[in-house]
């Protein structure tokens, strides 16, 4: 975001040349409040549908921002579309995890209720503001889908045919079976004819109950990998499997 620019928020309105709309709520607080922006002051939109646009602020008031529209500066860009799925880890951490994904470019985010599952409560509104105020900073084009919890069985029942499960196992390293993320990817690659979707599965911080292992083994399209011989905590699992995605079949 070049230094003239103060702001670069997310939107759910459309974005064309000349449309106006007011921000209020935390939107129009941080803009006038916040950031104390004032009338002829420029910022960014996104709405992940029409890409980057520059917008006006024309009149600001008690936390609110009247703006309009002007120019197209992006055009959208198609994002990689790799799914997160995981067991919910404390809160502070769970922030952490979420903002991570979003950085590192994941689509969408679904919290998965495990065995050892540490649940205090999980919001899901706290979960989606994390993930837009990331893909705000990060200047991403969308913001990714949060889906509501569920348990691993529900989840694995109703798993779409067409996407890959990269079953992030802390006990892989000594399964003969279970490769590197990297070399995962290239046998998939080799024996499907077109890339694969994939989503990665990262347990809780008491891990995976032996059940829930045989479990997803069992499950069609499941991809156990292995992320080395230390055991990472959940959000740093998160970090390194999405990064070794990104950087095999992602966008890096
Ligand atoms: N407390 C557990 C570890 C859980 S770590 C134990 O001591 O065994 C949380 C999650 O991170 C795991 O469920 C797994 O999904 C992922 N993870 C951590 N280290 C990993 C590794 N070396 N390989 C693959 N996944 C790992």
């Amino acid at each position: 975001m070049s230094k003239s620019i103060k702001a670069r928020l997310y939107v759910e309105n459309d974005l064309c040349a000349g449309a106006e709309f007011l921000l209020s709520g935390n939107q129009g607080h941080y803009l006038v409040n916040v950031m104390r922006l004032k009338a002829g002051i420029f910022i960014l939109l996104f709405n992940g549908r029409d890409g980057e646009w520059l917008a006006e602020i024309v009149k600001v008031g008690k936390g609110k921002a009247s703006i309009v529209v002007r120019d197209n500066i992006m055009a959208q860009r198609v994002e990689p579309d790799l799914w997160y799925l995981f067991a919910p880890i404390k809160k502070a951490r769970l922030d952490y995890m979420v903002e991570k994904a979003t950085e590192l470019g994941v689509s969408l985010i679904r919290p998965v209720l495990t065995e050892r599952t540490n649940l205090d409560r999980l919001k899901e509104d706290k979960i989606r503001a994390h993930a837009i105020e990331a893909a705000e900073q990060c200047e991403r084009f969308t913001v990714p889908t949060v889906e509501p919890m569920i348990k691993l069985d529900k989840l694995l029942m109703a798993w779409p045919e067409d996407r890959l499960i990269m079953f992030c196992d802390e006990e892989g390293d000594q399964d003969p079976n279970c490769f590197s993320v990297g070399k995962a990817i290239d046998e998939v690659n080799a024996w499907q004819e077109r890339p694969r979707k994939w989503a990665i599965l990262i347990g809780p911080e008491g891990g995976f109950s032996p059940a829930e292992r045989t479990l997803i083994r069992q499950q069609a399209n499941v991809v156990p990998v292995t992320l080395g011989p230390r055991i990472l905590r959940a959000d740093t699992a998160a970090v390194a499997a999405i990064t070794l995605w990104q950087s095999f079949a992602g966008d890096w």
